[in-house]
């Protein structure tokens, strides 16, 4: 049986400027130094990305970009790149998140641009996927997850499948205080990862970390990362305070 380490990722979205992210690293670093049991990534806002690369170099927590443009360089006005991430200490960057997609357009094509670019550059990037509410009550929950899965994947090897990670995050449950059940999260992870085996194969679909978020909370961590393709969370809202955050990486002790 593969065992996946779990994977603890906080998306601070738009929210903490660069004292206050700088506090939250700070604190989530001291608190979690004993944590060997699970990786744990923090994905600042951009102006917090250098000095909290600086700060947690050399500790357990990795940093991640929350966004990059699928170009190595150009007239992007607003944009960021893969090596620019780098070079202020990310080791990860979440991709597709439905922020994204719902406010700023990005389709399927642009993600899996993004994931290649950010492959080549040496990032492992967090594939977001998830259904609207909209969507689930139409029974389309699994199709559209498929396509974004096949999508967004399309034309990476399967070396380079077995390299990044997937976060299942249905929309209707982010930022909503509406968490997915375990149950229904595990069914839609074990999809997922039978879908990565059929554009890979079974190992490689193994070695992949499916991520759920959505509402994660301290309360409800630990029934989450009990299901057997829940392999981590990724969290927003209760990622912006040390004591909330903290208690999700506890979660996933057991
Ligand atoms: C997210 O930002 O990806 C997220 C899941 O947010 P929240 O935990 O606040 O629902």
């Amino acid at each position: 049986m593969t065992t996946r380490r779990s994977l603890i990722v906080g998306n601070w979205k738009m929210f903490t400027a660069i004292e206050d992210g700088i506090a939250l690293a700070r604190a989530i670093s001291e608190r979690t130094s004993d944590a060997e049991y699970a990786d744990i990534v923090l994905c600042p806002t951009y102006c917090g990305l250098y000095p909290i690369g600086e700060l947690l170099r050399n500790t357990r927590i990795a940093v991640g970009g929350q966004n990059m443009h699928w170009e190595t360089e150009g007239p992007f006005t607003g944009e960021i790149s893969a090596r620019m991430l780098l070079t202020c200490g990310c080791r990860y960057v979440i991709l597709g998140h439905s922020e994204r997609r719902t406010h700023f357009g990005e389709t399927d094509a642009v993600v899996n641009k993004k994931t290649l670019q950010a492959i080549a550059a040496g990032l492992i990037p967090i594939v977001c996927v998830g259904e609207t509410m909209a969507q689930r009550e139409a029974g389309l929950a699994d199709r559209v997850v498929e396509t974004q899965v096949r999508e967004g994947l399309s034309g990476l090897s399967g070396e380079q499948i077995a390299g990044i990670t997937v976060a299942y995050e249905p929309v209707w449950a982010i930022g909503t205080g509406r968490v997915a059940t375990p149950e229904l999260a595990d069914e839609i992870h074990t999809r997922i990862r039978n879908l990565l085996a059929a554009v890979s194969n079974r190992e490689t679909a193994n070695a992949v970390r499916v991520l759920y978020g959505g509402s994660v909370k301290p309360d409800n961590a630990a029934a989450l990362l009990a299901k057997s393709n829940i392999d981590g969370v990724l969290v927003g809202g209760a990622s912006l305070h040390p004591d909330s955050f903290t208690a999700i990486v506890e979660a996933a002790r057991s």
